[in-house]
């Protein structure tokens, strides 16, 4: 059996991101609908399946696992697949993207267990904004989460701040300068089409990434940076700041060409890419198999046989993947 994933246009599968839950405390205006129905129970991973998955995977020579969701943090005893996953031999990094709701109680004990980096979504610094982009969200709490995670000390804290017209672009400078106030990274990100959500009109709430580095050009000097995080997006260090501004650009940057990644669903469905729907049921390969680690890893491997070469996001008005992010896992 090969002791690593290579797929057929001879790129290396050495990061998985996981989401472990579909449910979520915030219902953001970008990745879900008001009124949305969860998975039953029974459909989803347990977590004694997701450590499983994640044991298959590094064995398989992945070496880095990204835990997402929904919102992760409100998983019951989820701290406990953090300790797991974090002990195991030849995963490098276990990192984390949260909401931040959670964080003020759980920051420390995630650092215990092993997360190095930690991505907190964080849209606008606006309260009132914030709330009617998240709906149910509070900026106070995330922004006492954001700084729970600076005490407890990752190696990385980062902001993922997705920008809508009219909506918040006005406020990306502010973001930047907040970025820089505490020495972390931001990245932003262009809304992609996944999910009906029925509230804004995609295409003209579109907010161009580089649009967005225009608008920073006024206020801050950016230098390119040829730096990577193994992910689609592209860099620019702030001068005379620690701070690194990323943009992820599924519409206007074909990111594919390099892409190491596959997602795992909250159901167990391998995501080959994260714009179309090539996917493998592994949650059926694990509960046929119980305890057959050999099983699920060949399964693993033929799935590779399908990655496709790239994603086609257009500004349809219709979505071109019905799936929702928080499924998904963003
Ligand atoms: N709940 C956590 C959070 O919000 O960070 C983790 C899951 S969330 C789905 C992961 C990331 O996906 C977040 O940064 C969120 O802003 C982003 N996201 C959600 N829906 C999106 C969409 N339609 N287009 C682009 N990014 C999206
Ligand atoms: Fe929840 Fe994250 Fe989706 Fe917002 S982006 S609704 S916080 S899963």
């Amino acid at each position: 059996m090969p002791s690593q994933l290579i797929d057929k246009f001879n790129r290396k599968i050495t990061y998985v991101r996981m989401s472990v839950i579909d449910r979520c405390d915030f219902r953001c205006v970008y990745c879900m609908d008001e009124k949305m129905t969860f998975l039953p129970r029974a459909q989803i991973l347990t977590l004694e399946e997701l450590e499983w998955l994640g044991r298959a995977f590094v064995e398989l020579g992945v070496t880095k696992i990204r835990i997402t969701g929904g919102e992760p943090l409100v998983r019951k005893n989820i701290l406990h697949l953090f300790q797991v996953l974090g002990e195991l031999e030849g995963l490098k990094e276990l990192v984390l993207t949260t909401n931040g709701s959670q964080l003020v109680k759980m920051a420390q004990p995630l650092k215990e267990a092993g997360v190095k980096r930690v991505n907190i979504s964080l849209d606008s610094l606006k309260p009132d904004r914030f709330q009617k982009m998240t709906r149910t969200g509070k900026l106070n709490i995330v922004l006492r989460g954001i700084e729970a995670a600076l005490k407890a000390g990752f190696k990385r804290v980062k902001i993922n701040a997705v920008i809508l017209k009219n909506r918040n672009h006005d406020e990306v400078t502010d973001l930047v300068q907040f970025a820089c106030d505490y020495g972390i990274d931001i990245t932003f990100i262009e809304e992609m089409p996944l999910g009906m959500i029925g509230e804004h009109d995609r295409a003209e709430a579109f907010y161009s990434s580089a649009q967005i580095r225009q608008d920073l050009e006024e206020s801050f000097t950016l230098l390119p940076s040829a730096e990577t995080t193994a992910g689609p997006a592209r860099y620019y260090r702030v001068i005379n700041t620690d701070t690194r501004i990323g943009f992820i650009s599924p519409h206007s940057h074909n990111f594919c060409d390099t892409c190491n990644r596959v997602r795992v669903t909250t159901e167990g469905r391998l995501l080959l890419c994260l714009g179309q729907e090539h996917s493998v049921d592994l949650r059926r390969v694990i509960r046929a198999n119980p305890g057959d680690i050999m099983a699920l890893k060949q399964a693993i491997i033929k799935a590779m046989a399908i990655k496709p070469k790239g994603h086609d996001f257009e500004l349809d008005e219709q979505p071109q993947i019905l799936r929702y992010m928080n499924a998904t896992g963003g």
